[in-house]
């Protein structure tokens, strides 16, 4: 793995701090009232960690994928629900600076790079979020817009958006049903509702919400990239941004339980040992570190690949399997270790345990992940290291 330069260094460091020194502390109370961060919030604007996707002459504080996965890390380390509030805003940043127009960059990159305005993705809907050639959200063109109809359920950061990317059918006809999908970048507005925040086992503070478009008209201009039919594409492009992402995500987590379990082995001490010498806590143990190793250098390897500019659908969703398994895993082993203390909302550990499962669904469910994976194996006939 390449080491960070230094100025990415330093920004992961700062990040790391704010996280044991802000974030940590105030983590478990904020999550159980399942109330916004807004000061942390506010402090992640201030570090840049809004824009740190968009490059100049939008952004100040680009960096690369491999720093922007540590810094994804070093948040869920301290509170997962952190990394999900920067996480789609990044995907959504990233899509305008491939594909939008410079009309498009000039409107929202600044401002999604101070964080002034955050972005959702509505991708999934009531009737399904992984069969996503099957949705069922239409754009029809009238004059100089589009209108809008259509359910999306599930969208983090809804309430709290100035902009939401919406995955649509602008030709619902079109065969292969992809050809017809298209990403339109929306605004508040008549014909636009958002509801309340969708109730959850864990990822709190965060709203995740249902969102309605009732012949809601959205301006051609706002068609991302100006041209019909690239929606499909365009997102399973930012989704390999977004898999790193929710791989980062878990590997945070799980570091996080590791740390704790590891600390709690040798305090708590059982038939006049510390636990971690009973064998079963110490394997434990060793199987937590492994995995959670593994696991970020799968993910921070996609990275780099990423920024090599090669297609990394298959290591993105490698990294995206294999941390969220592990996280779950070593959730529930540092539940394990910390005995009846595991099931107290007095202890971190619940918290991990309850925020795992979500990198399992979020961004393409496991399941779908296989299927992405085996077909790329198919496609480039194996492993190509
Ligand atoms: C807290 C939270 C936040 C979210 N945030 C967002 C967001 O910001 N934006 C957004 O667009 N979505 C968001 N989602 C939605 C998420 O992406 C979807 O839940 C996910 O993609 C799965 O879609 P689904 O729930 O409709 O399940 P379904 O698609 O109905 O799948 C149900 C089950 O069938 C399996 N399955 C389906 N098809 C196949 C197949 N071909 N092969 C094997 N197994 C299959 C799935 O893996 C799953 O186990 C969020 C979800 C949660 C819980």
């Amino acid at each position: 793995m390449p080491d960070l330069v230094a100025e990415e260094q330093q920004m992961v460091d700062l990040v790391a701090k704010f996280v044991d020194n802000e974030v940590r502390p105030v983590a478990s109370e904020l999550e159980h009232a399942d109330t916004y961060p807004e000061a942390l919030i506010e402090a992640m604007k201030a570090m840049g960690v809004f824009g740190l996707v968009i490059p100049r002459p939008y952004g100040d504080v680009a960096v690369s994928t491999p720093c922007f996965a540590r810094i994804a890390m070093e948040l869920s380390r301290g509170w997962m629900s952190l990394a999900g509030a920067m996480g789609t805003h990044s995907v959504v940043s990233q899509l305008l600076v491939l594909f939008g127009t410079a009309e498009q960059k000039e409107r929202w990159l600044p401002r999604l790079a101070t964080g002034a305005i955050r972005a959702a993705m509505a991708l999934t809907e009531p009737g399904g979020g992984s069969d996503l050639q099957a949705l069922r959200t239409v754009a029809r063109r009238d004059g100089d817009s589009y209108v809008l109809r259509g359910n999306k359920t599930w969208i983090t950061n809804a309430q709290r958006a100035g902009l939401i990317a919406v995955l649509c059918k602008t030709d619902p006809d079109a065969r292969p049903a992809h050809r017809g999908i298209s990403l339109l970048l929306c605004e508040k507005g008549p014909g636009f509702t958002v509801s309340r925040s969708l109730p959850k086992l864990g990822y709190k503070g965060v709203e995740s919400c249902e969102l309605a478009f009732d012949d809601c008209r959205v301006p051609v201009g706002n068609l991302l990239g100006g041209v019909e039919g690239q929606g499909f594409a365009q997102m399973m492009k930012g989704l390999e941004l977004g898999r790193i992402q929710v791989a980062s995500r878990a590997v945070g987590v799980a570091t996080a339980a590791f740390a704790d379990a590891f600390r709690y082995a040798q305090q708590r001490e059982a038939f006049g040992q510390p636990i971690w010498q009973h064998e079963s806590v110490g394997n434990y143990l060793a199987d937590m570190a492994t995995k959670i190793s593994a696991a970020r250098l799968l993910t921070l390897d996609a990275a780099v690949r990423l920024d090599r500019g090669e297609r990394c659908d298959l290591e993105a969703g490698m990294a995206k399997l294999f941390a969220s398994e592990a996280c779950m895993d070593v959730t529930l082993k540092a539940i394990r270790i910390h005995g009846g203390n595991g099931y107290s909302t007095e202890f971190d550990v619940e918290r991990y345990f309850r925020d795992a499962p979500l990198m399992i669904v979020g961004e393409g469910t496991n399941e779908i992940q296989h299927n992405v994976i085996v077909g790329q194996l198919i496609r480039r006939g194996g492993l190509d290291w």
